[in-house]
C-alpha cells in the first residue's frame, strides 16, 4: 500500500514538474471536484497580458486537415468522452469544442483506443489527443501536454461483498484485476516491485466498459480505473462498488505533437481563457455536479 503510493507520488510529482515546462499558460487547473481558479500574483497578470490570446495565435495554427481540429479520444470513460447515441459528448468533447472554436476551427472527434491516441498524436495522425489523458513522464518524451484542465485520482472497482476491502488485500490476495490497455491504472497495477499486483495478475482490456463486463461475469476480481469513470460505471451497473483509495492527484491535459509548438500555443492561450471566463468550471460542473 505504501509503496504503491509513494510509486504513484514520484509518478505524479515528475510528471508535474516536466508538465510544467512542456507548457507555458499560467492558468490553474480546474479540479474535477472544485473547479476554481487559483489567485494570480501581480506579476503573473502582467505576463499574461503581453502573451497572444487565443484568436491572435490562431493565425500560425496548421492542422492534419485545414479548418479542422482532429481530437483523437476514447469514448468509454464517463463522464470525459462518452456516447449519447450516435455522439461523442462529455467534459473533454465540451472543452475541446470551445478550444476549437476560439481557434476558428471545427472539432472533428475520432474514437479510438486509448493506447493508440499517443502515438496517432506523434505520428500527425490527429492534432489533439483528448480523453482524461494523465500527464506522465513517459508520455512527455513522446508527445507535448497543453496546461493541466482537470484532475482525477486512480480507484479499486471491486464486486459488492467482495472479501477485497483495501489496496492491500488486493495486492497481498492472488486477486486478478482488470485495466484499460496503456493507461496509468494498467502502468501502476502491472509493476509488482512498485505496489502493484503484477504483469501476471493483470487482465489487459480495449476499454473500461469490457473490465466491467469482465468483472461482472467474475472473470476478473477488481479493476483499476480513473475515480470519475469508476463512479460512472458503479452507478451504471447494479452490484458494484469503489474501495476508497488514499491516491495521489493526477493531472489531466490535451496531448499536442511536439512538431506543432503554435497549436500547443494556441490551445494553452484558448484554455487560459476558457478558465478565465468561466466556461472550463461550468463544462466539469454540468457532468461533475457538486450541488
Ligand atoms: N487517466 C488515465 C490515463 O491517462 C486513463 C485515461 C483513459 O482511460 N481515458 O492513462
Amino acid at each position: 500500500m505504501k509503496t504503491f503510493t509513494r510509486k504513484l507520488m514520484s509518478v505524479i510529482i515528475a510528471a508535474s514538474f516536466c508538465f510544467g515546462l512542456a507548457s507555458c499558460s499560467k492558468t490553474p487547473a480546474a479540479s474535477t471536484t472544485a473547479a476554481s481558479s487559483e489567485t494570480t500574483t501581480a506579476a503573473e497578470s502582467k505576463a499574461s497580458e503581453s502573451e497572444t490570446s487565443a484568436a491572435e495565435s490562431k493565425a500560425e495554427i496548421k492542422t492534419v486537415n485545414a479548418g479542422k481540429l482532429t481530437m483523437a479520444t476514447n469514448a468509454t470513460f464517463p463522464p470525459y468522452e462518452f456516447h449519447e447515441g450516435e455522439k461523442i459528448v462529455g467534459i473533454d468533447a465540451e472543452i475541446a469544442k470551445a478550444v476549437a472554436d476560439k481557434l476558428g476551427l471545427e472539432l472533428v472527434i475520432e474514437d479510438v483506443e486509448f493506447d493508440s491516441i499517443i502515438a496517432g498524436v506523434q505520428s500527425g495522425k490527429y492534432d489533439i489527443g483528448c480523453a482524461g489523458m494523465t500527464v506522465t513522464e513517459d508520455r512527455l518524451k513522446s508527445v507535448n501536454f497543453s496546461t493541466s484542465y482537470a484532475t482525477g485520482i486512480q480507484s479499486i472497482i471491486v464486486k459488492e461483498g467482495s472479501e477485497i476491502k483495501t489496496i492491500d488485500d488486493l495486492v497481498k490476495g492472488k486477486y486478478k484485476v482488470g485495466v484499460q490497455s496503456g493507461t496509468t491504472g494498467d502502468i501502476y497495477m502491472s509493476d509488482a516491485e512498485n505496489g502493484g499486483v503484477g504483469e501476471d495478475r493483470i487482465d489487459r482490456f480495449k476499454n473500461g466498459n469490457d473490465a466491467v463486463i469482465a468483472l461482472l461475469a467474475g472473470k476478473i476480481d477488481a479493476i483499476c480505473i480513473d475515480n470519475e469513470p469508476a463512479k460512472a460505471y458503479v452507478e451504471a451497473n447494479k452490484g458494484l462498488s469503489i474501495l476508497s483509495t488514499p491516491f495521489t492527484e493526477e493531472k489531466y491535459a490535451i496531448a499536442i505533437s511536439k512538431d506543432n509548438e503554435a497549436l500547443l500555443t494556441a490551445i494553452n492561450n484558448a484554455l487560459d481563457e476558457l478558465t478565465k471566463d468561466g466556461t472550463i468550471a461550468k463544462i466539469i460542473e454540468k457532468y461533475i455536479p457538486t450541488k
